[in-house]
């Protein structure tokens, strides 16, 4: 099932050109789990101001006033129209990111956990390209219940060990996630 959550993402991507150096910003640009249909599947942009600026940018709402994850406005490390955001991505602050705040956890650390994440994901999208999956334009969870959905309607004996894998990664993920990005 593809996780929707009333509010969205992110406390994205400072330039990096402005980012300060020892600033916890650092840390969402090596991340972007936020932004890139990982975390959230879309963002919520509730002023009607803001849908008259993005749709004037050039991006594409939803019938609901949602904009759809992997977010059109990523450039896969910083957000293109940071001063611009929806409300919900300014809001957004993932677990991760408060730890580091509070001391519960160093940057280093910090810094190991996104990279695992990352290398999961990875792994995860791969799988999903061995599977005939291509969809890169639809948020992660998206694609596995498309896959999932694929495998339960027929039979598919060659794929059914990268399915497995796909399964179990997904598994490790989710729990990654659950334990240090969504907020509590
Ligand atoms: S608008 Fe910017 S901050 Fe919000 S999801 Fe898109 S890339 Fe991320």
């Amino acid at each position: 099932m593809t996780l929707r959550f009333d509010h969205s993402p992110s406390k994205l991507k400072y330039l990096s050109s402005f980012a300060p150096k020892n600033d916890n910003s650092n840390l969402c640009l090596q991340c972007g789990l936020c932004c890139n249909g990982v975390i959230f599947a879309d963002v919520a942009v509730r002023s009607i101001s803001k849908i008259r600026i993005l749709k004037k940018l050039g991006f594409q709402l939803t019938t609901r006033s949602r904009l759809s994850q992997p977010c059109a406005a990523f450039d896969g490390c910083r957000c293109t129209i940071y001063s611009q955001r929806p409300g919900q991505c300014k809001k957004f602050d993932c677990l991760l990111l408060e730890k580091v705040r509070s001391g519960q956890a160093t940057q280093e650390r910090a810094i190991q956990i996104i990279r695992k994440a990352r290398r999961l994901v990875k792994t995860i999208e791969q799988l999903l390209e061995k599977l005939g999956n291509r969809a890169v334009d639809l948020p992660l969870r998206s694609r596995f219940k498309e896959v999932s959905q694929e495998m339960e309607a027929s039979e598919h004996v060659d794929l059914e060990a990268h399915f497995g894998e796909l399964t179990l990664k997904m598994h490790d993920l989710n729990l990654l996630l659950s334990e240090d990005f969504y907020p509590e």
